[in-house]
Formats: structure tokens, C-alpha cells, sequence
């Protein structure tokens, strides 16, 4: 970014990546004063996106997008939700202070380079810790808490006993009145990183339950692998709802249509007793491979034979060699191809000549 002015900062995110050596997502600048008329005088930009009363300003230079922000001050009027500007404008500190960890709390300038850290964030970087700014932070918005989850994972940062004692209390005495989207916005990037420590440390340090009032203990079988070995198939999107799905009861959680079929999937395979490889190859067939992995919390033989083997084992004759027998397409395409798969099964090796063979058994033909 060429932009350069003694009011304009990098923030957050992106400086705490630059130290650690990290690539960033993103890009956060804040302006000291209103961004929304500071960009207004930068030549040869675009502005794509203004919000008013947020006094942010979303731009476009050199062919790449970055948000500015204006310093602000926020109260939360409701606790766990959107928090309301108070002043536009304010002082860099008293910006940095509404943040949610010393190690986002970092400002840049980009005209001298100069690291502005008011809250010892350098230090905590250096001794890996996360912790928060003020005492009411998870109170005033508890996705701090999977904030906090995602970035000790990531990172391999752990909290200041303070922190974590601030932590529990929350958990003690959840608010239920939250914003369940932004909790959802944490808990998919904390998940999506695919990390069984992710699932231990929500589980183990009951993180879980702000989800909802539940209880839930780990499941045995790590399915981390699993999911792995089968990326190629899996939208990373969804790799979080394979974790927190297994909760028994996400109803608070906006979920997109994809989502709760995952979940009812899971739950259809849970509650059916397979007698045989072929009804395990009828039923996994037809569900999300997310919930298959999910069903691995419930039978991991099951679901990693399919994985492994089951799923691979496709039939190569199709409606069009049936009705090249002369048989009209009919409801017993069906059954034919039941009929060979369950002979295909315990045989993989079975070519094309095979199966034409068994279609013909099946319709009597000669
Ligand atoms: P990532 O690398 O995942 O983007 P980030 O720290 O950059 O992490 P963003 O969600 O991009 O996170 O937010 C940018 C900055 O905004 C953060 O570094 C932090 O200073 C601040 N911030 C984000 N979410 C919160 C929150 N819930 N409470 C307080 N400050 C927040
Ligand atoms: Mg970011």
C-alpha cells in the first residue's frame, strides 16, 4: 500500500502478522479522525464502500481493496451484540482499547514504520499470550472467547491467567442474548483450521456451551485425519459444522441450507443399523461426506471403511448400456443396479462384461 499520512495506521491483525512473520488475510488501516473525508482527498483511488455510522471507508488502490477505519470509541447498550460508536475520531489509544487482544491492539504508522503499542502487545507476542483489555471485554461480546480459541491454536499463543479467569466466569454465567451470527463468523475460521486441539480446548474449557446450555463430551475418535485425507471433497467452508455439529443442539446457530442437511444426514445415518457393506454403501452414498465424517464419532470402522474402500467401489455400466439390452427405462434400473452392486461389493475387481452379465440375469435375457 503506497498511501502514506501521519494520521493513517496499520492496525490489528495485519501488524501483529508482520511480526510474527506471517502472511495476512487482510489489510486494516484506522485513520486518526474521520477516514470518510481523509479518503475523500486521496488521489487516484476508488471508493468502494462507505459506512456512515461506523466511519468506515472501503477503497481500492493499485488493484487492491483495504478498509480504512476511523479512531473510535464503542459502548455495548446490548450486551453480546453490535456495539454503537460513541465518538468518531478519537485518539489512537482510545481506539485500540475497545479491541479485543493486546496482540490486535498494535498500530503501525505509515509514514515513519513506527510500532505504536499501547497496551504491551510486543511483549505479548514475544511471550505468546493472549489477553484482554478490560475486565467487562467477554461480557460486552463473548465471541471474544472463540476469538481467543482461534488465535491460540493458530498462533500456539495461551492466555494470561487473568484472562482465563475472566473466561470462566463468563462461561459461569453465559448471556444467551447474543449475536449467534458473529459467534457462528468465529466459530466456522476457528474450525475451518481443521485442529483437534481446536474441538479439545472448546470442549475441555467448556466453550462449548455458548452455543447452548448443553453438555458434551469429547468424542474419542479423532476425526482430523479423516477429514484430511478426503479435502478434495469437502468445501472448506464446511469443515467446521463436521466439529460443532456434533453438539446436540445448535439450533441457536444460523445455519445455511447446506448446513442443516449436513447435520440431518448425521443424524439419519446415526440412528440406522447397517446389517451389511451394501446398505452402508446405499445409505453413505447418498449423504454429505460431512456427515459421514461425523458418523465416524459413532462408528469409526464403519465410516472409514466407506472412506476407504466402499466409496470407491462405482458401477460402470449405466442407463444407457440397459437400454442398449432394449430395456426401456423403467423403475427396475434400479433394482438392477442393487442388484450388481451387491455382487460388486465383495468383488471390486468385476469389469464392465461382468456387470453387463448380471444386468442380463437380472432382466432374463440370454
Ligand atoms: P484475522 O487474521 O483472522 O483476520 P484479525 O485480528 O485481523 O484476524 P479481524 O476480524 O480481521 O481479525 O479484525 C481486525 C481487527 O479488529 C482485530 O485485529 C482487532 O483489533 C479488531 N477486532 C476484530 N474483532 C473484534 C472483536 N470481536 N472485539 C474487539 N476487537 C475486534
Ligand atoms: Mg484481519
Amino acid at each position: 500500500m503506497n498511501i502514506k499520512d501521519k494520521n493513517l495506521y496499520y492496525i490489528g491483525g495485519v501488524v501483529r502478522d508482520e511480526i510474527l512473520g506471517k502472511p495476512s488475510f487482510d489489510t486494516d488501516l484506522t485513520y486518526r479522525g474521520n477516514a470518510i473525508d481523509f479518503a475523500k482527498t486521496i488521489p487516484d483511488i476508488e471508493i468502494l464502500q462507505i459506512n456512515e455510522p461506523f466511519g468506515t471507508v472501503r477503497i481500492k488502490s493499485g488493484g487492491k481493496e483495504f478498509d480504512i477505519a476511523s479512531t473510535r470509541t464503542e459502548t455495548y447498550p446490548r450486551k453480546g451484540h453490535l456495539p454503537e460508536v460513541d465518538k468518531i475520531g478519537c485518539s489512537l489509544k482510545e481506539d485500540v482499547m475497545r479491541r479485543d487482544f493486546t496482540i490486535n491492539a498494535l498500530a503501525k504508522s505509515t509514514l515513519t514504520g513506527e510500532i505504536i503499542d499501547y497496551t504491551n502487545g510486543l511483549e505479548d507476542i514475544k511471550n505468546k499470550t493472549l489477553r484482554i483489555l478490560y475486565d467487562t471485554s467477554f461480557i460486552d461480546d463473548p465471541t471474544r472467547i472463540v476469538r481467543r480459541l482461534k488465535f491460540a491454536v493458530r498462533f500456539g499463543f495461551d492466555s494470561d491467567e487473568h484472562t482465563r479467569k475472566l473466561q470462566n466466569d463468563y462461561l459461569d454465567n453465559i448471556n444467551y442474548d447474543m449475536s449467534y451470527k458473529r459467534l457462528k463468523k468465529e466459530l466456522v475460521e476457528t474450525f475451518n483450521l481443521n485442529k483437534r486441539e481446536a474441538f479439545e480446548k472448546f470442549i475441555k474449557q467448556r466453550i462449548y456451551k455458548l452455543v447452548a446450555p448443553v453438555d458434551f463430551t469429547l468424542p474419542e475418535y479423532d476425526f482430523e485425519n479423516l477429514i484430511k485425507m478426503n479435502l478434495s471433497n469437502i468445501s472448506q467452508s464446511n469443515i467446521w459444522i463436521i466439529y460443532v455439529g456434533l453438539l446436540p443442539d445448535i439450533s441457536n446457530l444460523p445455519l445455511t441450507k447446506a448446513e442443516n442437511k449436513i447435520i440431518e444426514e448425521f443424524k439419519k445415518l446415526k440412528s440406522t443399523i447397517f446389517n451389511n457393506d451394501f446398505e452402508i454403501c446405499k445409505a453413505f452414498n447418498a449423504a454429505p461426506i460431512e456427515s459421514v465424517i461425523m458418523y465416524s464419532t459413532v462408528n469409526h470402522k464403519t465410516a472409514e471403511k466407506y472412506l476407504t474402500k466402499l466409496k470407491n467401489i462405482k458401477l460402470t455400466l449405466n442407463g444407457k448400456d440397459l437400454q442398449n439390452l432394449g430395456i426401456a427405462p423403467n423403475a427396475k434400473y434400479r433394482e438392477c443396479f442393487d442388484y450388481i452392486l451387491k455382487t460388486k461389493i465383495p468383488n471390486p475387481q468385476m469389469t464392465k462384461a461382468d456387470e453387463l452379465k448380471l444386468a442380463k440375469e437380472f432382466f432374463n435375457l440370454s
